[in-house]
């Protein structure tokens, strides 16, 4: 099989699995409990959130474990909503963004709060003249994700930081993170979002970088766990492997970013050669493993469905959309019509993906896409 799908899920690095077995093993204690038992686990949750700080150039301090990408998103727009100075106000977010930050930015809204979706351009970048208009002292929040994961398409995070001026600025990084570098004092951000199971650690792990003196309430109440703001035992095993899934990527990140730009970009060139009405979607800045790829006159699904009989992974979008017949809501907000979007196709590699996977992609996608368009081969 050829995966070609990392941005829905990435496989468990060797490495990850080996640190889990030691939590999942004898370091089974509570972290909160004051015997040996609890506090050598302690330490393994330390240790990870020292490795997941690491990732992003926070201090550990700043760092808040979650189930992952979706719980961090939905913590920060609903706790920003509720926390004492955001009480009531507004939320400014962009069209494109993952269902985790549009879906409770929508709860909000039907609860009478005022939300501003900002439009994107043909490349899916937001209109940061929109922004700079929408900012008032009503506004509890601004989210913008750093990549997007239908196109991979970077958004400018640090412009929109100074355009936001004083209202705090959260990023969605689940796409972005392992594969970008990332500081988030660059940035400017007051809070950024991602997710372990996007960099081959164990899926139920994600973190929400909390800037110090960033005002946000709880979703759930019950424990002193991470500064209050996410209260439960922690799922040590998860937290293990994703510091370690961190602490690889700040390691390899550099040279595997390299490494799939180079496969991606081939990949991209020969489809576009080979195949007429062939479109990229997303524009030039985009991240490295990610090809969104429109096949004029075709269903992006019928596609899918023909790469997997050969034997690859892709999809037309979000997984967690997947049972979803509308078009990506990404494409529709890049100005595209119902059948444009429906026409494309994401491929997404990693570091996993070898030279012969992306020849052999290369031909199984001209295949599928000549017989569907019924061409005699
Ligand atoms: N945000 C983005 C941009 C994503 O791509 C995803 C998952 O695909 C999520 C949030 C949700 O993350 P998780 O799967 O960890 O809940």
């Amino acid at each position: 099989m050829i995966y070609a799908d990392y941005n829905a899920t990435t496989p468990l690095d060797p490495e990850v699995r080996a640190a889990m077995n030691e939590a999942l093993g004898a370091t089974f204690g509570n972290p909160s409990s004051i015997h040996s038992a609890g506090q050598a686990a302690r330490r393994l949750v330390d240790r990870a959130r020292a490795q997941v700080a690491g990732l992003i150039g926070a201090a550990p301090d700043e760092i808040i474990f979650t189930s992952g990408g979706t719980e961090a998103d939905n913590l920060v727009v609903l706790g920003a909503a509720a926390a004492p100075l955001g009480d009531g106000k507004g939320i400014i977010t962009s069209a494109v963004e993952h269902k985790a930050v549009l879906d409770p930015c929508a709860f909000l809204q039907s609860k009478g709060h005022a939300v501003t979706v900002l439009p994107v351009d043909r490349d899916g970048i937001v209109d940061l003249a929109a922004l700079e208009a929408a900012v008032n002292t009503d506004v509890a929040l601004v989210s913008l994700m750093l990549a997007n994961n239908d196109t991979g398409t970077i958004q400018p995070v640090a412009e929109a930081v100074r355009a936001a001026k004083t209202i705090p600025v959260h990023t969605d990084a689940v796409q972005a993170a392992g594969k970008l570098p990332i500081d988030v004092k660059t940035l400017g951000v007051s809070l950024l979002s991602f997710s372990s199971h996007k960099i081959h650690g164990p899926k139920g792990a994600g973190a929400l970088f909390v800037r110090y003196g960033t005002r946000l309430a709880p979703l759930s109440h019950g424990g002193r766990q991470e500064r209050t703001l996410r209260p439960g035992t922690e799922n040590v095993p998860a937290i293990v492997g994703f510091g370690k899934a961190c602490e690889l990527a700040c390691t390899r990140l550099e040279a595997d970013a390299r490494r799939v730009a180079e496969s991606r970009d081939h990949f991209e060139a020969q489809i576009l050669a080979r195949l007429a009405g062939t479109r990229v979607n997303g524009g030039s800045h985009r991240l490295p493993n990610t090809s969104n790829i429109a096949f004029a006159g075709l269903d992006g699904e019928a596609i899918t469905i023909n790469l997997d009989m050969l034997g690859m992974a892709v999809s037309t979008g979000a997984a967690c959309n997947s049972a979803d017949k509308t078009p990506s809501h990404v494409l529709v907000a890049m100005g595209q019509s119902a059948a444009e979007a429906r026409s494309s196709v994401r491929f997404s590699f990693g570091r996993d993906t070898s030279d012969e996977e992306i020849d052999r992609a290369i031909h199984w996608v001209v295949q599928a896409v000549n017989l569907l368009r019924g061409v005699r081969l």
